[in-house]
C-alpha cells in the first residue's frame, strides 16, 4: 500500500530522516516506535506531503507521491491524524468533522453517510455534535481529531501518538476503536509512545533512532527482543 525507499527528509540544515525505508501491506497495523525526537512524526509528515524529501522515493499503491502537495495526497486516500489534536477550538464538533471530509465536495447524502460511520465509531460526538471543539476534553478532543480523519473515508490512515496526555482508560478506548477502524479494511501507520500498546495492537514495528530505521519485523517478534524490551519496555 505505502512503500518508502532510502527516504531523507531535512529541516533546513537539519538531515532528520536518514535512509528511511519501510512498507505497508494493505490492511495491516504497522507501528513506528522510537525516543522523542527519533523522527517519527517527520516520517508521517513526509507521507502526507507536509515535508518534502530531499531524495528516496514515496509509493502510494505504486505510484510515486513524494512530490504531491497534500491535498492531492489526501485525494488518494491517505489522512494524518496529526499529534496533538489539532481540532478547531471554535467551530462545533459537527464542524470540525465536516471540514474533513472536504474532499468528498458537496455531496450531502456522502457526507451524511461518512458522519454516521463516525458517530458508529465514536457515539459521544454525535452526542457532543453542537458542542465547541475547544471545550471538549482531552480523550473527546482525540476522538475528533481521529473522527475528522475518517471523513474522507481514507484507505490509509497515519495516527501519531493517539494516546498521548490520556487516561488509561481513554487510552483502552481508543485503541479498540484503532482494531475496529483496521478491521474496516483500512491500513494503518501507528505512531506511538506506548510501545508496549503499539506493540500489542500492530501487526508489524519499526524502530526509528536518530532518524534511521533500526529493527523491523513482526510486532509480536520485536516485544520478544531483548533489546526492544529493555529499551522500549521497561523489562
Ligand atoms: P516526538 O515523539 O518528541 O514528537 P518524533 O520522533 O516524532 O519525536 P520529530 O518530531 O519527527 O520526532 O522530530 C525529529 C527531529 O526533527 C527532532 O530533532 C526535532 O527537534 C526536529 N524538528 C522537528 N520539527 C522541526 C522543525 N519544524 N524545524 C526544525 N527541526 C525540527
Amino acid at each position: 500500500m505505502i512503500k518508502l525507499t532510502e527516504v531523507e527528509t531535512f529541516y533546513g540544515k537539519a538531515h532528520v530522516l536518514k535512509r528511511v525505508s519501510m512498507e505497508l501491506k494493505e490492511g495491516e497495523i504497522a507501528t513506528l516506535i522510537g525516543a522523542n525526537g527519533a523522527g517519527k512524526s517527520t516520517t508521517l509528515k513526509t507521507i502526507s506531503g507536509v515535508l518534502h524529501p530531499l531524495s528516496g522515493t514515496i509509493e502510494l499503491m505504486g505510484k510515486r507521491v513524494e512530490k504531491l502537495s497534500p491535498m492531492k495526497i489526501v485525494r488518494m486516500g491517505v489522512s494524518h491524524v496529526p499529534e496533538g489534536r489539532r481540532v478547531f477550538p471554535d467551530m462545533m464538533v459537527i464542524e470540525n468533522l465536516q471540514m474533513g471530509a472536504f474532499v468528498l465536495g458537496n455531496d450531502r447524502k456522502t457526507i451524511e453517510k461518512a458522519l454516521e460511520r463516525v458517530y458508529q465509531l465514536f457515539p459521544v460526538l454525535q452526542e457532543r455534535s453542537k458542542q465547541l471543539a475547544g471545550t471538549l476534553s482531552g480523550g473527546e478532543q482525540q476522538m475528533l481529531a481521529m473522527g475528522r480523519g475518517l471523513m474522507s473515508d481514507p484507505k490509509v490512515y497515519l495516527l501519531d501518538e493517539p494516546s498521548l496526555g490520556l487516561a488509561p482508560k481513554l487510552v483502552d478506548k481508543i485503541f479498540e476503536v484503532i482494531g475496529q477502524i483496521n478491521k474496516q479494511g483500512k491500513t494503518i501507520l501507528l505512531v506511538e509512545q506506548n510501545a508496549y500498546l503499539a506493540l500489542s495492537t500492530a501487526h508489524r514495528a519499526y524502530v526509528m533512532e536518530t532518524g534511521k530505521i533500526t529493527i523491523e519485523g513482526k510486532a509480536s517478534d520485536l516485544s520478544d527482543n531483548e533489546y526492544v524490551k529493555k529499551a522500549y519496555l521497561g523489562r
